[in-house]
């Protein structure tokens, strides 16, 4: 059957309130305009960052919404003026673009394109600011630019990583969001060199995916630290080898690790949100060479505070967005790194649900079990 150019009515999972389940609906998907690709989802994923939009608390509250953005599917048709994609090319879509044409696109030290960085608040498309799903005419609208709950999707061509074939989609869906993260802020920021000691702050998906960037450096220690000692268990398969529960020593973090370490780590990679467990991840580096890696979103009124000291005894802080990873340039090479064996992405899958079971993703995610959950389109 010929879609091209046609509305594709298909399933989507449309969040009609804040924090209340998801309903599976018909909708109304446009052909893609300009620059834009219609994509058939195979296979989604559920991050934090879905929940906390979902949720809404603190948030601006933009309802009715399809949310969704770590995915992986098909090209079905293209847009006008698409030059490097094409129907049936195997992608990721990827919630924060390159367009390749902006002073950050072309810096080699930046993935925030101008363009297309990440927007929470934009419910519409680019082009015309206008949604490409609806119900009976009305507007649904979007989330990070990809929203993947929904059977077939239109995103920006600059939103969307082309990649091998012959992977499997249902495994690399996963890379698109929190493990590029993660495995990023250590392979491209921190850089742990063979043998170096790493300790990883926050052991969620986040955390784990850096540990795993340190595993594949060959890092010598991989010290976890997290306060919810679940987490350590799930952990080990990462290649952590040492935890650190804040809440189980009388002194502070640092001073744990430095007397661990011989006077700190050589890299620390903070996954947590939290500003203190920010602080205890800088200050628990080596001076002379140590670098710390900031990755967790703060709360809106935080303040970061440590005595210039720390930095002039030549220690690094830094920080990083989506592991430092052009979308369309980098992500493809980081699926090649799973298919020659380097990068392990199936001990991240916890949970399968089909896509009719999707609230039962977001009841795993909200009780803290598992890291990640595949949602089975068409199922
Ligand atoms: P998560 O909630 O699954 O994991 C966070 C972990 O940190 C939990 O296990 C928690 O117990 C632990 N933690 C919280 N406070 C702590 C403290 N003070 N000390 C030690 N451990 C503590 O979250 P996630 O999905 O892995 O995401 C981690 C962070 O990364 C979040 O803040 C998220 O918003 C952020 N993030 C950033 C980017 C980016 O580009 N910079 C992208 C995606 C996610
Ligand atoms: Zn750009």
């Amino acid at each position: 059957m010929i879609t091209t150019g046609q509305i594709i009515r298909c399933k989507a999972a449309v969040a009609w309130e804040a924090g209340k389940p998801l309903v599976m609906e018909e909708v109304e998907v446009a052909p893609p305009q300009k620059h834009e690709v219609r994509i058939k989802i195979l296979f989604t994923s559920l991050c934090h960052t879905d929940v906390y939009f979902w949720e809404a608390k603190g948030q601006t509250p933009l309802f009715p919404r399809i949310f969704g953005h770590e995915a992986g599917g098909i090209v079905e048709s293209v847009g006008e003026g698409m030059t490097d994609l094409a129907p049936g090319d195997h992608v990721l879509p990827i919630f924060t673009g390159e367009c390749g044409d902006c002073r950050y696109c072309h810096s080699e030290e930046s993935n925030m394109c101008d363009l297309l960085r990440i927007n929470t608040d934009r419910g519409g498309m680019i082009h015309d600011g206008e949604s490409r799903f609806s119900i009976d005419g009305k507007p649904i609208y979007h989330f990070v630019g990809t929203f993947t709950f929904s059977e077939y999707t239109v995103v920006h061509s600059g939103q969307v990583a082309k990649i091998n074939p012959e992977a499997p989609l249902d495994k690399v869906c996963i890379v698109s969001c929190g493990l590029s993260t993660g495995l990023g802020a250590t392979l491209n920021v921190a850089k742990p060199k063979k043998g170096q000691s790493v300790a990883i702050f926050g052991l969620g998906a986040v955390g784990l995916a850096a540990a795993e960037g340190a595993r594949m450096a060959g890092a010598g220690r991989i010290i976890g630290v997290d306060l919810n000692r679940k987490r350590f268990e799930e952990a080990k398969k990462f290649g952590v080898t040492e935890f650190v529960n804040p809440k189980d020593h009388d002194k502070p973090v640092q001073q744990v690790i430095a007397e661990m370490t011989d006077g700190g780590v050589d890299r620390s990679v903070e996954c947590t949100g939290s500003v203190q467990a920010m602080i205890q991840a800088f200050e628990c580096v080596h001076d002379g060479w140590g670098v710390a890696v900031l990755v967790g979103v703060p709360s809106k009124d935080d303040a970061f505070k440590t005595h210039p000291m720390n930095l002039l005894n030549e220690r690094t802080l830094k920080g990083t967005f989506f592991g430092n990873y052009k979308p369309k340039t980098d992500i493809p090479g980081v699926v090649e790194q799973y298919m020659n064996k380097e990068l392990e992405v199936e001990k991240f899958i916890t949970h399968t649900v089909p896509f009719s079971e999707i609230n039962k993703a977001f009841d795993y995610m909200l009780k803290g079990e598992g890291i990640r959950c595949i949602i089975t389109m068409g199922a």
